[in-house]
């Protein structure tokens, strides 16, 4: 048979889009192809479990507009279907007078994107967090959390409910787009579809030369590491707790998280990764590596870097400078708070001339899309952007 949709990625931009498209075309047959053995195994199954609210991104942007509109859809999605998430809100905490000065341009950021926001001073802030220190806070209640792998499952269940169908374990290995349809094939099978649309993360770059693409970019890994707060401290923060980001890098800097099972991450730092899905301290994938060391923007983004890349590799390395960061705004932890925690992994894209790719980016052909980067707040933004390709895809 040949399917209406075939989707390569079973994270949630793939699901949400394969859900967005049994919704809009009911009665299509949908198949979604995953490599592993469960969905939401990559970075969806190792983020932090936010609901970002949109205050970070660039006012009018397809990436404040996705998000604003994700954090709705995504908490009504979880309130139609059971699943537990918490609006805790956030506190982003500045620690010094070119934090405050950040911060104001924050407060104009939420403005323009209509997110409410409220800005504290050092005392309130101390009221409000009393483990936190800081020269002034500012206020998000809209932000959440909850645990995106749950989602995952849920959108999994409708898909098949609506007839979709979900095959796992199965490592797409070939894709070729003919005049009528695209073949792909796999752990030693094959499917025929009339459009195929690959949400692949990691290895969506892999999976867009293998469709034949010429692509302008490379993956590169970025290890987001966590430690966990003892038990008997997880009542230390009463929301999420975040410090100011420096405007010039993709990450948001690490944070205290609240999880949705009651755990309080540190974390993610933004630190290059030497393997794309190798999760424990020094995996080391020599593909992985020669592949980012030959391409030659990667070296123009270590250069640009440098400073901030060898701070973020020694306090990886050693905890007492990951302590530091923390300690900034936290100042009573201790080394013996910080419990190990699996990492996450970040698809950052990277392009020729060296430049971090920020926002989505996205490869069509006749009959393929690809999701080329779908970097945070992309669990966050999954729904509307799942709705956005089926927009794209049914118009084709
Ligand atoms: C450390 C960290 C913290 C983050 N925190 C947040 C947060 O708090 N809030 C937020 O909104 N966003 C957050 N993000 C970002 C968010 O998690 C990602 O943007 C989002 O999960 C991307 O989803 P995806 O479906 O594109 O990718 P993935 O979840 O990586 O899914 C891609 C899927 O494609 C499959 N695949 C790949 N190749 C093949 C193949 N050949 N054959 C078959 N299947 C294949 C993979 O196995 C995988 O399951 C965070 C990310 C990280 C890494």
């Amino acid at each position: 048979m040949t399917y209406d949709f075939c989707i390569i990625g079973g994270g949630i931009v793939g699901l949400a889009t394969a859900m967005s498209l049994a919704e809009t075309r009911p009665g299509a047959s949908i198949l979604v192809l995953e490599k592993e053995a469960v969905l939401g195994r990559h970075q969806t199954g190792h983020n932090s479990g936010v609901i970002h609210a949109g205050i970070y991104y660039a006012p009018g942007s397809l990436k404040a507009k996705l998000c604003r509109r994700g954090a709705r859809k995504t908490k009504e999605f979880c309130s139609d279907h059971g699943i537990p998430f918490e609006t805790c809100g956030k506190m982003l905490v500045a620690t010094n007078d070119l934090e405050q000065a950040r911060m104001g341009e924050l407060v104009e950021r939420a403005r323009q994107n209509q997110i409410t926001a409220e800005r504290i001073d050092a005392a309130e802030l101390r009221r409000r967090e009393p483990n936190i220190v800081g020269v002034g806070g500012l206020y998000l209640k809209e932000t959440g959390i909850v645990d995106y792998r749950r989602v995952c499952e849920t959108i999994g269940e409708l898909i098949q409910k609506s007839g979709g169908e979900i095959e796992l374990s199965v490592h797409v290995a070939g894709i070729c787009e003919t005049p009528t349809e695209v073949v792909i094939s796999g752990s030693g099978r094959e499917w025929k579809a009339k459009q195929m649309i690959a949400c692949a993360g990691l290895q969506s770059d892999r999976i867009a030369k293998l469709a034949g693409l010429k692509i302008d970019h490379q993956i590169v890994p970025f290890r987001g590491e966590y430690y966990r707060l003892p038990n008997t401290k997880s009542d230390m923060v009463h929301h999420l707790v975040y410090p100011i980001p420096d405007p010039e890098l993709p990450f948001l800097g690490v944070h205290l998280t609240r999880m949705i099972d009651g755990t309080v991450t540190v974390g993610p730092n933004a630190v290059l990764g030497f393997a794309r899905e190798g999760y424990p301290k020094f995996s080391f994938s020599l593909r992985d590596v020669l592949e980012y060391i030959r391409f030659p923007g990667f070296w123009k983004t270590m250069k640009a870097n440098l400073g901030h890349g060898v701070t973020e590799m020694k306090n990886s390395i050693f905890k007492a400078g990951y302590l530091d960061e923390c300690r900034k705004y936290c100042p009573s932890l201790t080394l013996d708070d910080l419990l190990p925690y699996e990492a996450g992994i970040r698809a950052q894209a990277l392009l020729r001339d060296g430049t971090l790719v920020h926002d989505f980016l996205f490869e069509e052909t006749t009959r393929m899309l690809h999701v080329c980067n779908a970097p945070s707040p992309a669990a966050t933004s999954a729904i509307p952007i799942g709705e956005m390709i089926t927009a794209k895809v049914v118009a084709k």
